[in-house]
């Protein structure tokens, strides 16, 4: 079901006509790729909010004053897409018809296609909360958004974060940059329990802590009530808060409802096979929206990360111009930059049953290192500070290398990455 692909029809006689759902990072650069593989080919490509496509990615930076909205917007020249023939359509996809290979808008419009990519990306989730729908209780995730946070996230307002994943950490350093007294709540055990282990969750938390954030683990707020102007909130340990404004970053789901109805197979996002194709022939899924193979562990994963969406967007849109291409599997590789300090955490980073750790621990030089094996293989790691050695670990758990005897010398001294990826006959890429 799987390996289908296209039927030739599409390119034997006819001009293509490709529809792509969603103008994020992933729409964007899959349209770009099919013009370049296609240069007859239609292509539309929809989005629903009301910008040029822009990147969430920038909002941070647009949040700090480094840029302006148009700083965000993916493609700076106005007509770039016009020059391209990418024909751009403001609107809301309500449903996919496989059979009679069209997409229905919320508008009444319909479009024919001969080859869809879904690239809608995801949508932050809202915790079921009482109050939550109160006024300033705010999500962090378009422009608009981000327009309601400049207009209340001031110097001296009172505000708190639930969630500190890795999204809600880089949040958190464009909130912190306003000038706020800030307060974050995480509900699991540590900071980025997601992709750090204990000692780095800690260690995060330890620095936020001396950079101003008060921050609170293993807690949840467990009510909203409106008090005025401001908000009060509950915790679950029976702390209350008043803040002037609540953000919530408690994570994001993909965006497929529209899909309900359709052939296309969905678990927690779209299901893809390593061509980006769905469930049903000549229909992909990139980015966000997109559940791809782990590289590593062979398991399913919606890796929600702008690289990621990128890289499968190309894939797909090759693809769907009929040059056959695949995604080797997705990485899970993640480096974060709170409030100043450089983390990040690759592949297995918890470790393996049946294998070894490394460990590396300097508490008063925020350094930590804790390299994970599985046989003569590094499989993932964590690391704060070492920064110098981030490329190194990719290599070496992406390249899947077999470290032989370096694997011990790893063990007794983690610091010697590189040399280990030297001997191994590689050059060293940081
Ligand atoms: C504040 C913030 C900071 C981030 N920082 C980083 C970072 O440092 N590094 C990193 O790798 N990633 C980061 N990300 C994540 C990154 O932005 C996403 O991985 C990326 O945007 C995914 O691109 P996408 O094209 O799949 O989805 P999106 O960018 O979400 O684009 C999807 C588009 O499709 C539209 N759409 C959805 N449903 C429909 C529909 N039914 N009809 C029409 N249009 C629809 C959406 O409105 C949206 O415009 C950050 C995200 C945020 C919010």
């Amino acid at each position: 079901m799987f390996r289908q692909r296209p039927p030739a029809r599409v390119w034997a006689s006819e001009v293509a006509s490709h529809v792509i759902i969603g103008n994020g990072p992933a729409g964007v650069v899959a349209a770009e790729t099919l013009r370049r593989a296609d240069p007859q080919a239609e292509i539309t490509l929809i989005g629903d909010e009301a910008e040029p496509p822009y990147s969430r990615m920038a909002i941070p930076y647009l949040l700090i004053g480094k840029i302006g909205e148009a700083g965000t917007y993916l493609r700076k020249d106005a007509d770039h897409f016009e020059r391209l023939r990418i024909r751009l359509v403001h609107g809301r996809v309500k449903a996919l018809a496989t059979d009679a290979r069209t997409v229905c808008l919320v508008d009444g419009r319909v479009l024919a296609y001969d080859c869809a990519l879904i690239a809608t990306g995801a949508h932050p989730v809202r915790p079921p909360i009482p109050g939550i729908d109160s006024a300033n209780v705010l999500t962090c995730w378009t422009l608009a958004d981000a327009r309601a946070i400049a207009a209340t996230v001031t110097p001296g307002a009172r505000v708190l974060q639930m969630g500190a994943g890795f999204i809600g950490c880089i949040i958190m350093e464009s909130l912190a940059a306003r000038g706020p007294r800030l307060t974050v709540v995480e509900m699991g055990d540590r900071m980025v329990p997601r992709m750090m282990d204990e000692v780095a969750g800690a260690m995060i938390r330890r620095w936020c802590e001396e950079k101003g954030v008060s921050v609170r683990t293993g807690r949840r707020v467990v009510a909203i009530v409106a008090a005025g102007e401001a908000l009060l909130l509950t915790l679950d340990d029976g702390e209350t808060i008043e803040v002037d404004v609540l953000i919530t970053a408690t994570g994001v789901k993909p965006n497929i409802d529209f899909l309900a109805g359709s052939d296309v197979t969905v678990a927690a996002g779209v299901i893809v096979d390593d061509a980006m194709q769905t469930s049903v022939a000549g229909v992909y899924a990139a980015g966000d929206v997109a559940e791809a193979v782990e590289f590593g562990t062979g398991r399913r994963v919606v890796n929600a990360i702008q690289p990621d969406a990128v890289e499968q967007a190309r894939i797909a849109a090759l693809n769907m111009a009929g040059q056959p291409a695949t995604v080797p599997g997705t990485f899970v590789f993640n480096v974060l930059d709170t409030l100043g300090l450089i983390s990040a955490s690759f592949g297995q980073w918890q470790g393996v049953a049946g294998g070894e750790t490394a460990q590396l621990l300097d508490e008063a030089e925020y350094r930590y290192l804790r390299l994970a094996f599985a046989g003569d293989q590094l499989v993932g790691a964590n690391s704060i500070g070492h920064t110098e050695h981030i490329g190194v670990l990719r290599g070496l758990i992406q390249g899947r290398v077999r470290l032989g005897e370096w694997k011990a010398r790893l063990l007794a001294n983690p610091l010697q990455l590189s040399e280990a990826y030297l001997a191994r006959g590689l050059a060293v890429a940081h």
